[in-house]
């Protein structure tokens, strides 16, 4: 077992470097709190990572998803098509091939990208999501009702739901492994990176030792920090070599995106169905459809 005190944690200094009926209590969105000045992020190095999605492995493994054998990854035909995570699997690796003088091609890994301000939490209406302390954006899924909003609200399209499972699908995504940082360990993917492509640490030192990269090796990195800013800002920041749009990374502008899920909920709720109703009629169809799945089963 390793800790977090390993070398991909950035210490200080080198910085220069369900309710299947939800109570009316519970049956609201979770509040943004305050987020304490030393939550934890991970800054992505695309232009060091080689591809090898022992990340994608090491996720599976820590979260009991069918991992399959790790030499199963060494498999470079996957970079063919470019995908998405889903429900067996919350991160993975696309390849974008080497243009003009570049030597190699660009691998970025993908993932929750555990925003500062998360529009799945503001779109979730019984409070299911919240942010932590460690910056992960967690979900208690007792408490979801499956209502899917936090897909629709996601400006990242992160959130999958188990669609395939008969019995209690779930809501799945990257959980910024956060029982193992409550352990004081790296998460899986870090832990694992042969190539340092992944750093841990505080998410402002981690913008700090971004910055110091850029400016020292300018011909290397594009400038610019990708998450930085980003909605107002993520846990997960990116480097890259080249323009992040020609990498598969979303234009996306500085407003927190909570704002446009508040508003189609608070819609919702001022202008279609009283709360309570709209609890009560989710709830419902969650209840028949998973006794329905039981009967099945
Ligand atoms: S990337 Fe999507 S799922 Fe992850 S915290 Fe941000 S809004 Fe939520
Ligand atoms: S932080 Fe944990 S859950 Fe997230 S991608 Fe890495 S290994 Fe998977
Ligand atoms: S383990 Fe590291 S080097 Fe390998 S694909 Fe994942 S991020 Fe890249």
């Amino acid at each position: 077992m390793s800790t977090i005190s390993r070398r991909s944690f950035i210490k200080t200094g080198i910085a220069a470097g369900s309710v299947m009926l939800a109570s009316p209590k519970d049956a609201r969105p979770a509040e943004v709190k305050t987020l304490p000045p030393d939550r934890r992020g991970v800054l992505v190095d695309t232009t060091v990572c080689i591809g090898c999605r022992r990340c994608e492995w090491a996720c599976k493994n820590a979260h009991s998803l069918p991992a399959g054998d790790i030499t199963d990854y060494d498999d470079e035909s996957v970079f063919a098509n470019k995908r998405r995570p889903d429900d067996k699997a919350l991160t993975i690796v696309n390849r974008y091939e080497k243009i003009g003088d570049e030597r190699f091609p660009t691998n970025v890994k993908i993932q929750c990208m555990h925003c500062e301000q998360p529009a799945c939490l503001s779109a979730c209406i019984v409070g299911a999501f919240k942010k932590d302390d460690t910056g992960a954006v967690v979900w208690d899924t007792d408490k979801c009702i499956g209502c899917r909003y936090c897909m629709v609200a996601c400006p990242f399209q992160i959130p999958a739901f188990e669609y395939e499972k008969a019995l209690d699908p779930k809501i799945m995504k990257c959980d910024f492994c956060i029982d193992r940082q409550k352990n004081g360990e790296l998460p899986a993917c870090v832990e694992i990176c042969p190539a340092e492509a992944l750093t841990f640490g505080k998410r402002s030192e981690l913008i700090t030792l971004a910055h110091r990269k850029i400016e020292l090796f300018p011909e290397r990195y594009y400038n610019k920090v990708y998450g930085e800013a980003e909605v107002g800002g993520t846990s997960w920041l990116y480097l890259a070599s080249r323009e992040f749009m020609e990498l598969g990374f979303l234009k996306l502008g500085t407003n927190p995106a909570p704002g446009v899920s508040e508003s189609i909920q608070h819609g919702i709720f001022a202008y279609f169905v009283p709360p309570i109703a709209f609890y009560a009629l989710l709830g419902g169809v969650m209840w028949l459809n998973k006794n329905r799945n039981r009967g099945e089963e």
